[in-house]
Formats: structure tokens, C-alpha cells, sequence
């Protein structure tokens, strides 16, 4: 942190600089040599959390908050504008829009429009400076990257604070407004971090405070045993006093040990990051879609887009069917509806055959929870419910396929229905060739999917004509008819 601090400080002054392995040489221009008192600066900078670096040599000076270099650069800062305007290069050979080729290869989609634009986006750099004050004194340097619209860009900070910067044709104005407005959002964020520092060195200031605390009232409490003047009013007034005493020093020591947080802008900088942000019209083989793509043209990278299932950056484009960009590696076709589908949106594989099958496509059977293809399921006529073949169950009246649930002593819960309702007359009956409508009872009922007729034989032919059952569906087509009784069992079914 104080290293990119150094190497934004010395470039935005106009000093050369040449970063080494472990140190940085700056040669100043003559107005900063003036105020450094030498024309090249050796800086060397503590480990993150470590006291004291290697031995210096006495042309090298550590760079630390607090130490005489630190202070003259944010002398020089308090007294300057402030501000620094970088315009970052590209590193794209050509800048015309035409030449852009697709930012990333396509796997299972194809391109059909592309339109791409040319920026430079704005972010904005604040720097501020964090003081903690208790017993002892911390002092940290927080650096916040807001974009154009404010929002805090914490992934922008190394990037825009690394390397080196060239100073843009011409100076961006910003108006004083936005700029107010930019640092109250950046004043906000650095708070919050200065905040959380504060808990921390709190945590660490508590076991101080206690220890001191009961020093003191260990030793007020041996002088208060101590007293005796030989005269008990005496000693009491005595003692009143120590108790005086203790309490207002243990209100010195808390004061002392409170601890107070500065914060303090410092200088701000207006960064131009060139952009690419490309509009794109893609087509799999089952949905077109568009995408839009900003690709960070200094760093050569697309701006924060990640796999909707993995998060990763995605290098190699993917497409969902249901609109999310994906790996290859994240994405399924599935194996009934053909369709390409990532994993956030869910494939399973079938329990009974294998085959990955989206969520479209599949379900769960209600009687043992296991994820099927819909070749194996089927949705029962009469409750509804999804059943797997383990758990269906052939009514012996209609011969139609039900759920388990739905199985009323080897009859399903519609025929056991119909047997137990009125009878009806036999003209809302369909007309079957073949059989006489008229020589039997009929009674009726119905499920989701049927009707189911039950015709029971009349007079003395009955033991000849048994029971019928016409099966139709909802239009009154005829599904099926099954007739039960001597007549069929010794001539065939019909
Ligand atoms: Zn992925
Ligand atoms: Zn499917
Ligand atoms: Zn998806
Ligand atoms: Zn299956
Ligand atoms: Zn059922
Ligand atoms: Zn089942
Ligand atoms: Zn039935």
C-alpha cells in the first residue's frame, strides 16, 4: 500500500521512478529536490506487519507513516491541488472500433450482431489518512477506487495504483459537485474501514486498560489499609481522600486509553481506463440472446464477468437457454428437450436410465423422492400425483395405469366409484358396434384423464353378458372397453 502510495505520489510530481526488488529509486525533479534536500531518493518500505526491515544504508530512507519522508510528501500534498489525472494506455495495437475482433471464442453458439464502442470510463482514486489515538498512536493510509456513478471498485485499486501512469493529453475537469459528492460516497467506505480497524485495536486496547486499572485500585487499596493516624475520624477523612483520588485517576486513565479515530483526505485521483464495451446478439441452437461486455482495454481483460454457475472469469463463452453465460465445463445438454442448460439451472440424471434431464424435464416421484426423466414418470389421472413405475399399479376394471396410492382393493379409486353410483340411463352411453347398450345397468364416474362406464348384464342372459367397461376420454372418444363374463371368456375378448 505505501509502495503504490509512493510510485502515484513521485509520477503525478513528475519524478522519475525505478522500482527495484526491494526498494524504490526516485529521481526527483529540481523543485521536489529542493524540498527532499537531495535530487534522488532511495526508499525502502516495511513488510506488511513486520517492525523493522532490513539495515539501511545511509543514502536509504524507510518509508513509513510517521518517518520525515512520509511527512514532507504529505506536506507537499496539503499545500498542492491535490489531484492527479491519469490516462491509462491501451494496450490494444489499433484504437478503431472496426478492428475489434470478439472478445472471447464461442462454444455452443454463434455469433449474429456485434457492436462495439470505444471510452475512456471514469474511476475516481481517494486517499485518506487514518489516525488512531489512545495510549498509543496507529496511523494507516486507506485508498478507496469509486467508479464514475460512486460505487466503491475495491478490485480497481491495485490496478489503478500499480503501475506507471501517463499524464492525458488534457486535464478531465471535474466539477465540484460530482467531486463532493465522489468523496462523501469515498469518505463513507474509508469510515467504514477505519471503523473496523478501530474494533480491532480496541479488542487490543481492553486487556491494557484492565491491567492498569487494577494497579491502581490494588494500590489505592493497600494505602487505604495502611492508614492509621491513631484517630479514627482522622482516618476516615484520610480515606475519603484516597477514594477521591482513585476515582478521578481512573477517569484520567480511561480518557487515556479512549481511543480516537482521524480521518483526512489527502489527494485524489481521476483515472481514464480505456474501454471496449461490446453489445452482442447470439444464437444457440434453441434461443437468441444478447450480451454486453466491457473489456478493460489497460489490462487487456473483460470487466467482471463470471460463470453463472462456478463464478470464475469466463475465458470461453457458453451459452444457457435459459439466459446465463457459463464454461463449457458448466454447462449440459438435456438429453430429452435437447436444450443447452447450465448448472445453476439444475441437470439431474434419472434414476432409472441415467440421462441428464433438465428440470423441464424431470421430477420427482411422490412415493420415493427419486429424481426421473419424464420417460420414466407419469402423472396420475386421478390425484395427480408424479409416480414412478415402482409405484403404479394396474386397475383390474379399466385396465388403465395409476398411482399406488390411488389402488382401492385391485380396483382404482374411479371405477370402485362408479360401481358405487346411481344408475343412469342408457342413452348417454357411447355407442359401441357389438353391444346391445340396452341389456345392461350402467353407472358412471370420472378422473382427470376418463370416463369410466360400467355396464353390469340384466335378466337371465347376465351370467352370459357379465360386466362391460367403456373407457373414454374427456371428447367421449373410446380409450378402451373390456368386457368380463362367460360369454367373453369362452368366445375372446372383444
Ligand atoms: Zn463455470
Ligand atoms: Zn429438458
Ligand atoms: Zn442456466
Ligand atoms: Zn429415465
Ligand atoms: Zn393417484
Ligand atoms: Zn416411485
Ligand atoms: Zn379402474
Amino acid at each position: 500500500m505505501m509502495k503504490s502510495f509512493a510510485e502515484n505520489f513521485f509520477t503525478s510530481f513528475g519524478a522519475q521512478i525505478y522500482p527495484l526488488e526491494d526498494e524504490l529509486v526516485v529521481d526527483l525533479p529540481p523543485d521536489l529536490a529542493a524540498v527532499f534536500g537531495k535530487p534522488r531518493l532511495y526508499l525502502v518500505f516495511a513488510k506488511d506487519g513486520q517492525g523493522e526491515p532490513r539495515e539501511l544504508s545511509p543514502v536509504e530512507d524507510l518509508l513509513v507513516y510517521g518517518s520525515r519522508t512520509f511527512e514532507q510528501m504529505l506536506d507537499l500534498l496539503v499545500g498542492r491541488g491535490e489531484v492527479a489525472y491519469l490516462r491509462l494506455p491501451s494496450q490494444l495495437p489499433t484504437e478503431s472500433e472496426a478492428d475489434l475482433a470478439l472478445p472471447l471464442p464461442l462454444h455452443n453458439c454463434r455469433l449474429l450482431e456485434q457492436q462495439t464502442q470505444l471510452t475512456h470510463d471514469q474511476f475516481y482514486i481517494f486517499n485518506f489518512r487514518a489516525a488512531y489515538l489512545s495510549d498509543e498512536k496507529h496511523e494507516e493510509f486507506i485508498t478507496v477506487a469509486l467508479d464514475a456513478e460512486g460505487a466503491s471498485r475495491p478490485d480497481k485499486i491495485n490496478e489503478l495504483t500499480g503501475g506507471a501512469f501517463f499524464p492525458p493529453d488534457r486535464p478531465t475537469p471535474v466539477d465540484p459537485k460530482t467531486l463532493r459528492r465522489l468523496l462523501n460516497c469515498a469518505g463513507e467506505v474509508a469510515h467504514k474501514q477505519a471503523e473496523a480497524r478501530a474494533t480491532e485495536l480496541e479488542a487490543a486496547i481492553q486487556p491494557r486498560l484492565q491491567r492498569t486499572l487494577l494497579r491502581l485500585t490494588t494500590f489505592y487499596r493497600r494505602l487505604t489499609d495502611e492508614v492509621d493516624t491513631g484517630d479514627f475520624t482522622q482516618d476516615e477523612t484520610v480515606r475519603a481522600d484516597l477514594q477521591r483520588d482513585l476515582t478521578r485517576k481512573i477517569a484520567d486513565e480511561l480518557e487515556r486509553y479512549r481511543l480516537r479515530v482521524t480521518l483526512s483526505p489527502l489527494s485524489y485521483a481521476l483515472a481514464l481506463v480505456p474501454f471496449a464495451h461490446y453489445q452482442l446478439t447470439l444464437a444457440t441452437r434453441h434461443s437468441q440472446q444478447t450480451l454486453d461486455l466491457a473489456q478493460n482495454l489497460f489490462i487487456n481483460q473483460l470487466e467482471s464477468f463470471n460463470c453463472a454457475y462456478c463464478q470464475k472469469p469466463i475465458d470461453y463463452l457458453a451459452l444457457c437457454d435459459e439466459g446465463h453465460a457459463v464454461h463449457p465445463s458448466c454447462l449440459d445438454t438435456c438429453s430429452r428437450c435437447d436444450r443447452d442448460k447450465c448448472r445453476a439451472c439444475g441437470l439431474q440424471s434419472c434414476a432409472i436410465c441415467g440421462q441428464l434431464v433438465c428440470a423441464d424435464c424431470t421430477a420427482i416421484c411422490a412415493y420415493c423422492d427419486r429424481w426421473l426423466c419424464a420417460a420414466h414418470l407419469a402423472a396420475c389421472a386421478i390425484c395427480g400425483q408424479a409416480y414412478c413405475t415402482a409405484h403404479s399399479f394396474r386397475c383390474h376394471w379399466c385396465e388403465q395405469i395409476y398411482c399406488a396410492k390411488c389402488e382401492q382393493a385391485g380396483e382404482c379409486v374411479t371405477c370402485h366409484a362408479a360401481l358405487a353410483s346411481p344408475v343412469i340411463v342408457a342413452e348417454h352411453i357411447p355407442v359401441i358396434p357389438g353391444i346391445k347398450l340396452d341389456r345392461y345397468q350402467w353407472r358412471q364416474a370420472e378422473n382427470q384423464t376418463f370416463v369410466i362406464y360400467m355396464g353390469r348384464g340384466q335378466g337371465f342372459s347376465s351370467l352370459w353378458l357379465g360386466r362391460v367397461v367403456i373407457i373414454t376420454d374427456k371428447a367421449g372418444e373410446v380409450a378402451h372397453r373390456h368386457n368380463f363374463g362367460l360369454w367373453s371368456f369362452l368366445f375372446g375378448r372383444q
